[in-house]
């Protein structure tokens, strides 16, 4: 697909019902006609306002070269801004003596794809929010610094193209210079540094005598060659039926729901799938909820493909940022790899949307700028006309019931891959037995028997810091956020209170302010976990992995080891250990505290629980060891943790399904939150 308006590409692949389509994606002709010029350009500005802002044509742009999607510098206040040309129009309501020229067109292209700009502009109308700043999620900063487009490579050529005729006084150096010079038509960075020595300074010498001249052109792309993939296992043939069906709709939008259980081989079916993706000549953008926690995900795709790759995701500089988007906009990179935003990210020729762990939390974007990139993903996968793949052990039950009603194919992955069975699962009632630190006896005799037996035990609990309470015995006071209406997390070894709603600290108070009483923590987190571990199991090497310890991809990488390495025999974390890693030495995991999901107040928060136990337990066993589970809760009765543990996810999720449409829950239903803020409520109301 071409970029917005891009002259220079007349023929453009139609893509579906391009009648419902708006204008700006019919402006995509290559008319060298007079174009007349237009009296006003609406920009997108990042600022908080709800509208466009009115500007005049910059005075010396060419009318034609004035399309929707390209970034002009515009004055606003004192200020100068970068902002989007989104439409022309011949009347403005702002006065004439007031309307201001904008200042310079900056592109003459459109930095995002058609489609690309056109989920922009969908999602900021879906999500109520002012497109200006929605453009600026979607852009790299650099370009919103008005950074150039495209990559820019110096290169150095002769001066009117021929040999200064040979002067006496040259040495090796200039003369062997002089020679590459001639014979070829440019030189580039490559050159120089193959050629070494004093050859920059030669060349400085020439550009000085106007010999030489400097210029600057793009990058050439890399050699596009067959791109044969690494050898891949034999294929089961449940995921040969899925690779089948997805390959069979390329070139058309189909969604599929790649529904396999954890180590059922969904990734190597997305390898497939890209395989025949680049075979064609186009792109895979793989979205996955957070690489900075997962690296072995991108690694499965750089070993299998040797060809560029755009990984996107929030630790990246400006600069890379900006090199690794403009890959995936010029198609350079045949395969794109991001969180959540890389659903913006422009692509040349899309040929597959792949979303891993489609049902996770991560996907959608929780401030500012509110989106679900699952949804967009969608979307835009509909507008490009191409496959998109949501691949889940434990679908979204909105995804689940897409896939029920026959909107999305679905594709099942039933087996392990692997000759490790599913997991035995158990349920610890907390009624009968005592739970000292949080861990009752049966959970401390199975800890002691795995780890006899030479497997690692992984306890989780979605529940950082020491205490999720701070409480009085005396009055009842409990450590209340001083900003919100939540209560404070006990964070003992930083001695803080932090809230964990809206992040607010303060220092651990000695006594009750209130009554002076001695306070109590309450409750468990995993960090309180961690130092029970440490009296009921000394010696042996815990390691605790949640946002506390593991905050960078090193950090995370060296605990990773630590597990790998068999150095650590007991793993303490939150939902950070539910997410990609393969633990194959684990052979029992504990679920801490089941109820919290069970009676959270989120409707979701059941789906939640029921997802975090699946997953948890998927990471255990996975090589040949058989794994155990043992989920601590004080209603083992409860009809969702019952059938969960009977029927399996999708059992589970039926049932949940049902509930939801008993009560008119999504996604039979639609929630919309209104937010409003004001320093006094009659205004906010
Ligand atoms: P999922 O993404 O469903 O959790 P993976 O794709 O990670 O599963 O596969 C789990 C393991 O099984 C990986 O080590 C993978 O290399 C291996 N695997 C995948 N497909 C096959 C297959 N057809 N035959 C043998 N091993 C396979
Ligand atoms: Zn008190
Ligand atoms: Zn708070």
């Amino acid at each position: 697909m071409a970029p917005v308006g891009d002259g220079a590409t007349p023929s453009v692949r139609e893509p579906p019902d391009s009648q419902n389509r708006p204008n700006i994606l019919i402006i995509l002709s290559n008319s060298q006609k007079a174009v007349p010029r237009p009296r006003i350009l609406r920009v997108a500005l990042d600022t908080p306002l709800r509208r466009l802002f009115d500007y005049r044509p910059p005075p010396d742009a060419d009318p034609a070269d004035l399309l929707p999607g390209r970034r002009l510098e515009v004055p606003f206040g004192r200020r100068r801004l970068i902002g989007v040309l989104i439409e022309t129009a011949d009347h403005s309501e702002v006065p004439d003596p007031k309307l201001r020229a904008a200042l310079t067109l900056i592109d003459h292209e459109a930095p995002l794809d058609a489609v690309a700009f056109e989920v922009v502009r969908f999602a900021a109308d879906y999500y109520h929010h002012p497109l200006g700043e929605a453009l600026a999620a979607a852009l790299p900063a650099l370009l919103r610094a008005g950074r150039p487009l495209r990559a820019r490579e110096r290169r150095w050529r002769l001066a009117g193209g021929t040999p200064p005729t040979a002067p006496p006084h040259l040495g090796t150096r200039q003369k062997a210079l002089l020679s590459a010079l001639a014979s070829r038509p440019s030189i580039g960075e490559e050159e120089l540094e193959a050629a070494g020595g004093n050859t920059r300074e030669a060349l400085r010498g020439f550009l000085e005598r106007g010999w030489v001249e400097a210029f600057e052109v793009e990058p050439a792309p890399p050699v596009a060659g067959e791109v044969t993939p690494a050898a891949g296992p034999v294929l089961t043939p449940d995921q040969r039926t899925a690779v089948a069906a997805i390959d069979a709709a390329l070139g058309s939008f189909t969604p599929f729901l790649l529904n396999g259980v954890t180590g059922s081989g969904k990734t190597e079916v997305y390898l497939r799938v890209i395989a025949s993706v680049l075979a064609r000549g186009e792109q895979a953008l793989v979205l996955v909820p957070e690489i900075a926690l997962t690296p072995q995900a991108v690694q499965r795709f750089s070993a299998r493909f040797a060809v560029p790759l755009a990984v996107l995701h929030s630790g990246l500089s400006d600069t890379e940022r900006l090199e690794r988007w403009r890959l995936a906009r010029s198609g350079h990179a045949p395969i794109v790899i991001g969180t959540r935003s890389a659903v913006f990210v422009p692509l040349a020729r899309p040929g597959v949307i792949v979303i891993d762990e489609e049902h996770d939390a991560s996907y959608k974007q929780q401030e500012g700028f509110r989106y679900s990139a699952r949804d967009l993903a969608l979307f835009r996968a509909q507008r490009h006309g191409i496959p998109v793949v949501l691949g889940s052990a434990t679908p979204a039950l909105e995804t689940l019931n897409n896939a029920l009603t026959g909107r999305y194919r679905m594709l099942r992955l039933p087996l392990r891959t692997g000759a490790a069975g599913q997991p035995q699962t158990a349920l610890v009632d907390l009624r009968m037995h005592e739970a000292r630190h949080g861990i009752a006896t049966p959970a401390v005799l199975a800890i002691e028997r795995h780890l006899g037996a030479g497997g690692q035990v992984l306890l989780y609990l979605n529940r950082r810091g020491f205490a999720p309470a701070l409480f009085c015995p005396g009055c009842g006071w409990a450590a209340p956020c001083a900003a919100c209406d939540s209560r404070f997390t006990v964070h003992l070894k930083s001695h803080r209170l932090i809230c964990h709603h809206c992040g607010a600290q303060a220092p651990v108070p000695f006594a009750c302010p209130q009554c002076a009483t001695e306070l109590k923590p309450v409750g468990q987190g995993t960090e309180r976990i961690e130092d029970a571990l440490d009296e009921f199991f000394p010696g042996v090497p815990v390691v605790r992995i949640d946002r506390d310890t593991v905050r960078s991809r090193g950090e995370i990488e060296a605990a990773l080891e630590r597990v790998h390495g068999g150095d650590a025999r007991i793993l303490v974390g939150t939902q950070m250990l539910t997410k990609g890693h393969d633990f194959p030495d684990v052979t029992l995991v504990v679920v801490l505290n089941a109820d919290q999901g069970l009676f959270g107040t989120d409707f979701r928060s059941s789906e939640r629980l029921a997802q975090s136990i699946v997953q948890v337990a998927g990471r255990a066993g996975r090589a040949s060891r058989p794994g155990e589970v043992l989920i601590q809760t004080a209603c083992p009765d409860h009809p969702l943790l019952t059938r969960l543990l009977a029927g399996g996810y999708e059992d589970f999720a039926t049932g949940a399904l049902e509930e939801r449409a008993a009560a008119r829950w999504p996604p039979f239903s639609h929630l919309a939150v209104l937010r409003a803020e004001a320093a006094d409520r009659a205004a906010a109301l």
